[in-house]
């Protein structure tokens, strides 16, 4: 049994939005002075409410009182844009085909009137993926819009959308949600779902979204499944996988010891527990943190004898030099690219700026000149950093040693199961379609969009594809994929007639 808690308390209206207060009255006041523009571009990180806001946007001037600050939510243009299917406001993905198909009928009807609104209306998710094809039928639109055509935009990269057609838009940046807002919010869906949790929790729920209620809600939803009566501290460490601070201090210390293979293996070691690596790296930086705390004098700073006498010699440059390595390594991995080699090149980049030894100047001039072609594939990086450095590679040596099975997917799922049941399960869901030079893509019908985006989570993917490479020696890509052909429940004639008769929403789905 699973409850789609994100869809169940998505927002209806802008006094329900969590945080992003002054966009909100902005565009609250537009409304009420009846000053709305063609175009709008909401950007900012994923998970804050970008899309919600332009959901609510789109009711406030199609709802049957409107243009109204406060869609009523009960007419029937508020109703189905709630359940997203209103004739009028169109959704697209930027991201699914990059837009090709959508935009091409898009430029097609835009000449025709709204169906039954006032406004036609289109949400465009992640428009900064859409082909150049796409934004020149777009910016044709744009420039001579007819008056009942509105184009909400949201994207994560602002900085990729045509300068051309950002001119045409108002822009709002959305921030990362606070502390505060976050947890405002938890504690709600708590009680209305009739769940105890710990503050602590809550706090640590916050550590983990950093600023994304999305990610909170569905961290929350997890929680709710595994925990007992009471959600605890404890449960979402669990939960997240937290690395223990020990082994995040024994890399450090292997990396000042210049022990690249011990340090690289306490890693692997990590990542072969479930640990995910964006929170190895966050470990990292916490001690590093902790670390220039105390060298700046501050007192009770948690930080033992044993760990400060490896850093004692190094200035406070170089400490923070490194901890902006680990910042920008972190996004690195975020966006994806080979994220097991990026961890290598991080602490290879960490041996070469702290190791006790010192490098000749020339030697690191060099690294720094092959790291910054950034074309060049990740592989030949690394092959550099380590010829550079002057360190075998011993890892793949010892690698070579292990008796490596032929893939076999069932097998491969039963090393998932042990780690992390539910990425098994997730797993199961899509139908291995094909293999393809190292890439094995997983088809998923719609209703498994969930499980899908699970997968695609960095942390996952990297979790499955390590224990492949253990497996088979090799390392592949997952790409999940999703069956736009297969039928979403939603989607479904009869369950939408049901929905529509009882104004409600799907809340709960069952096998
Ligand atoms: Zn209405």
């Amino acid at each position: 049994m699973y409850k789609v808690l994100a869809r169940k308390y998505r927002p209806q209206n802008f006094e329900e939005v969590c945080g992003q207060k002054e966009v909100v009255e902005i565009l609250k006041k537009a409304i009420q002075f009846k000053r709305i523009g063609h175009a709008y571009i909401f950007s900012g990180p994923r998970g804050v409410g970008k899309t919600t806001i332009a959901r609510i946007f789109a009711k406030a001037l199609n709802c049957i009182e409107g243009p109204i600050p406060t869609p009523c939510n009960k007419c029937d243009n508020c109703t189905e844009i709630t359940n997203s299917s209103s004739l009028d406001v169109i959704e697209i993905d930027g991201a699914s085909n990059r837009g090709i198909e959508e935009i091409r009928s898009l430029r097609d009807n835009v000449n025709l009137l709204p169906a039954k609104s006032r406004f036609k209306i289109y949400i465009i998710d992640e428009v900064h993926m859409l082909t150049n094809e796409a934004f020149n039928a777009l910016l044709k639109t744009l420039e001579e819009p007819p008056s009942y055509i509105k184009f909400f935009f949201a994207t994560t990269a602002p900085e990729k959308i045509p300068p051309t057609i950002i001119s045409r838009c108002q822009r709002f940046n959305l921030k990362p949600l606070r502390r505060e807002e976050v947890k405002r919010k938890i504690l709600e869906i708590c009680k209305m779902e009739n769940v105890e949790i710990e503050d602590k929790a809550i706090d640590e729920i916050y550590e983990f979204c950093e600023g994304s209620l999305r990610d909170g809600i569905s961290l929350l939803e997890q929680l709710i499944i595994f925990s007992d009566e009471k959600i605890k501290y404890t449960d979402v460490i669990n939960l997240i996988g937290y690395p223990e601070g020990k082994s995040i201090e024994n890399i450090l210390k292997n990396i000042v010891d210049r022990n690249y293979v011990e340090s690289i293996e306490i890693f692997y070691k990590l990542i072969s527990e479930g640990k995910d690596p964006i929170l190895i790296l966050d470990g990292m930086l916490k001690k590093i943190k902790n670390l220039i705390t105390f060298k700046f004098g501050v007192e009770n700073v948690d930080i033992s004898d044993d760990f400060l006498s490896y850093f004692k010699d190094l200035n406070i440059e170089k400490i923070f030099e490194g901890s902006n390595y680990i910042i920008e390594f972190k996004d690195r991995i975020r966006r994806d690219k080979e994220p097991l080699l990026m961890c290598e090149i991080l602490i290879l980049k960490l041996i070469q700026l702290w190791g006790k030894e010192t490098i000749k100047e020339k030697e690191s001039e060099l690294v720094k000149q092959e790291s910054e072609k950034k074309s060049e594939p990740v592989k030949e990086e690394l092959e550099t950093i380590f010829n550079t450095v002057g360190i075998k590679n011993e890892k793949n040596q010892i690698e070579e040693k292990k008796d490596y099975k032929e893939f076999n997917w069932n097998e491969i799922l039963k090393e998932v199961k042990k780690l992390k049941p539910t990425l098994e399960a997730a797993l199961r869901e899509g139908k291995l379609e094909k293999i393809e030079n190292e890439n094995i893509y997983l088809i998923f019908e719609k209703k498994y969009n969930f499980h899908k985006s699970m997968i695609e989570k960095p942390a996952n993917k990297i979790t499955i594809e390590k224990i492949i490479l253990d497996y088979t020696g090799k390392s592949y890509k997952i790409i999940p994929v999703l069956d736009e052909n297969s039928k979403s429940i939603i989607e479904n004639p009869e369950v939408k007639k049901i929905i529509e008769f009882f104004n409600g929403e799907i809340i709960q789905m069952e096998e």
